[in-house]
């Protein structure tokens, strides 16, 4: 019989518990029309005719993968972008619509949590009730914890919004995304963040909000950084010294983060992680993506940092790529249990480890929502 994705070997319940910082799930549920309760395989089938995204029927999420690589928690996405007249990205024409469409995403987690497939995690006993239940419920159907993040803050219509988005559950924001923003220049843009951007700042450190370093620009980040004397965490995000983009953080950048504190997901897509990939054109195998190239950046993080207190999964897999534009090595997300081993094989520790795989984001999160 021909293999089939998700076909994978149930995990012996010493399998580590797993944090994934960025998974777009209701952009895949809402956008790419996924229904992520059903098999991979179907999902994949049921893309088989479709044309209009690069990554038809090449997904490596859904729950039940997640399950089965014992990814126990992750951080979700709300997502969407406001573009005025003169950027020709894909996005909406008002700020209104981009928060209405954020709203239609956050309806779609709701409505997972009553299906038992998710639940909301928002502050700290949220946290600790769910990772007993994770670790000791042996039900084949366990539902996912989930922390709200919105990636890109184009929808907050006004600042007023946010705490509207905080009250039902928003957690993390990242500032920008790609192009020009309202409140922050994002990847491939430049310039600063301005009156908004800072006021942002402001209403996100009153309520506690992390902030997401991702995807602001060099301009950006650094006005970010003096303005916000908040939590902050760089959610996926790889270095500038392997992968020369500036959608990368540079040694300095890096630097500035650990000694704030923050954690770094190790991103899985394939552009970010070997140098020279052309989207739509090079593969996997030509370019030897694999998880060993995650790790060469994650242990770069660890060398500027003396340890392995900063780096952790962040792995943005089905963010508009799926398995032609992720390591090879991976069929799907359960494939993140690759991981362990391969740090182990660099000399990492086996507390390391665990923290990689979940402890670093568990002690940042306690630590940011004990105050
Ligand atoms: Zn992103």
């Amino acid at each position: 019989m021909k293999p089939e994705a998700g076909n994978h070997k149930k995990l012996s319940t010493s399998t580590p518990l797993i944090i994934d910082a960025h998974l777009d799930l209701s952009m895949n549920a809402m956008e790419w029309n996924r229904d992520l309760r059903r098999p991979l395989q179907e999902i994949r089938d049921r893309e088989k005719l479709l044309t209009d995204k690069p990554d038809r029927g090449k997904g490596v999420v859904c729950f039940d993968e997640l399950r089965k690589g014992n990814i126990g928690l992750v951080v979700a996405t709300q997502i969407a972008r406001y573009v005025s007249l003169e950027n020709s990205l894909p996005g909406w024409n008002s700020p209104e619509q981009a928060w209405a469409h954020t709203q239609s995403q956050r309806t779609w987690y709701k409505e997972m949590e009553i299906q038992g497939e998710l639940k909301s995690i928002t502050n700290l006993s949220d946290l600790e009730n769910h990772l007993k239940y994770w670790n000791t419920n042996q039900s084949e159907k366990k539902a996912i914890g989930y922390i709200l993040s919105l990636e890109g803050a184009d929808s907050i219509v006004t600042i007023a919004h946010l705490e509207k988005a905080y009250q039902y559950g928003l957690r993390a924001v990242g500032p920008a995304h790609y192009g020009p923003g309202r409140y922050a220049q994002g990847t491939n843009a430049t310039g600063g963040i301005g009156k908004a951007g800072r006021e942002l700042l402001k209403e996100m450190e009153r309520l506690d909000i992390i902030m997401d370093a991702t995807h602001l620009c060099d301009d950006s980040f650094r006005e970010a950084m003096n303005n916000f004397n908040g939590a902050v965490w760089a959610s996926h995000h790889n270095c500038r010294a392997l992968v020369n983009h500036n959608r990368q953080f540079n040694d300095d950048q890096l630097r500035e983060l650990i000694s704030r504190g923050a954690v770094i997901g190790g991103v899985m897509d394939a552009w970010m992680l070997v140098p020279d990939w052309v989207c739509g054109k090079s593969t996997p195998v030509e370019m030897n993506c694999n998880l060993e190239k995650l790790i060469d950046h994650m242990d770069h993080i660890c060398q500027l940092a003396g340890n392995a207190n900063h780096i952790a999964i962040g792995s943005d897999l089905d963010g508009a790529f799926g398995s032609e534009q992720c390591p090879y090595d991976l069929e799907t997300i359960a494939d993140l249990q690759k991981i362990p081993a391969l740090l182990k094989r660099r000399g990492y520790t086996e507390p390391d480890i665990e923290n990689v795989m979940s402890g670093n984001w568990l002690k940042f999160l306690r630590k940011v929502w004990k105050a």
